[in-house]
């Protein structure tokens, strides 16, 4: 795949060997990201930032990725503060914009809308999630996680088991992550959910053709030699009322009791954050937090390394990152890692 100047738009874009390219541009940003080095290749470039639905992670990592290369960042948050509250287009909204940066991020509620975005910019467009449809670099970042916590345990992607948990109706973490898993091979889905909150028949569909396993199922079983259980959370925004979303929260918990119950002592746990904490829903209990196999920060960090890969990729200074090195003067105790 030829990422200079390109848009970052779906995973569909990609194949194992593009995946494989961000990949290792990724893992060279380690030191940047840590503190040992600093590199100043995008020194002068702005990046847009624009986050017309809430987000803290997604939007603060992708500023993080790109300051830790040495550009700019401008933010606009929340849709009340922008001329798309006044009936602008998004084809006008990005016209405009994009003359005022190199390169944009952005979330939006409504599916599509970072592709129509898109065709209105001028400078690549990366899709930071679009409604309950697609987000390409959460999946990136998931697959980046579990490329490596599997590695830990001296296996690989293809013939792993991956239990995914909670709302995968409207959880485009899942959306994404399970077309990207498509590509590999023999991979077995447990898929676990309400009813009513199942994985998409199209996702489930793409599955099958690529001759994955499937299971479905609404009871926490089934997973006792699942290699991941990624659990999400239930997307209340998404549903037409409050009283709809509670209906399912706290419906599939994970804590201590119940992983020692159902999974194999080395099972990777993943979320892609945020994890609702609420007494009625806790659906990452704290009690885990201790247990070695709780990937979800090193989920979190490794999605900088995996933005900062897209931006040297689409700006087209992947192979000059080193070259702008310098020295970094203070003290930072991540150095120590
Ligand atoms: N942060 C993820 C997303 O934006 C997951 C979530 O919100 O539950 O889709």
């Amino acid at each position: 795949m030829n990422f200079t100047g390109a848009n970052i738009l779906s995973v569909e874009q990609f194949n194992r060997d593009s995946i494989e390219q961000v990949f290792q541009v990724a893992d060279r940003m380690l030191p940047y990201a840590r503190r040992q080095k600093r590199t100043r290749v995008l020194d002068g470039a702005i990046l847009g930032n624009l986050f017309f639905e809430p987000s803290t992670r997604t939007r603060v990592s992708f500023g993080t990725a790109f300051n830790l290369l040495g550009g700019e960042v401008r933010e606009t948050t929340g849709m009340e503060s922008s001329a798309l509250a006044k009936g602008e287009s998004l084809y006008d909204t990005a016209r405009v914009l994009s003359s005022y940066s190199d390169v944009i991020a952005m979330r939006h509620p409504k599916s599509g809308s970072v592709a129509e975005f898109a065709e209105g910019s001028r400078v690549p467009v990366i899709n930071g999630g679009d409604g309950a449809n697609e987000h390409p670099t959460q999946a990136l970042l998931d697959l980046y996680t579990i490329k490596k916590e599997l590695a830990y345990h001296g296996h690989g992607i293809d013939g792993m088991h991956i239990c995914m948990m909670g709302d995968l109706k409207f959880g485009r973490t899942v959306h994404s992550l399970s077309r990207l898993l498509a590509l590999y091979d023999n991979i077995r889905f447990t898929l676990i959910s309400p009813r009513e909150l199942m994985m998409p028949d199209s996702v489930m569909n793409a599955l099958e053709k690529a001759g994955h396993q499937i299971m479905v199922t609404d009871q926490v079983s089934g997973s006792s030699d699942a290699d991941i259980v990624y659990q999400t959370r239930i997307q209340q925004e998404r549903f037409t009322s409050p009283a709809e979303a509670d209906q399912y929260r706290g419906k599939f918990r994970l804590n201590s009791d119940i992983y020692t119950k159902h999974y194999k002592p080395n099972t990777v746990i993943m979320h892609p954050l945020p994890r609702d904490s609420r007494a009625e829903a806790n659906e990452l209990d704290n009690d885990l937090n201790q247990n070695p196999n709780l990937a979800i920060f090193r989920q979190a960090d490794n999605g900088v390394l995996i933005r900062m890969a897209l931006f040297a990729l689409t700006l087209g200074v992947a192979d000059q990152v080193e070259k702008y090195e310098c020295e970094v003067n203070w003290y930072s105790d991540k150095r120590n890692v």
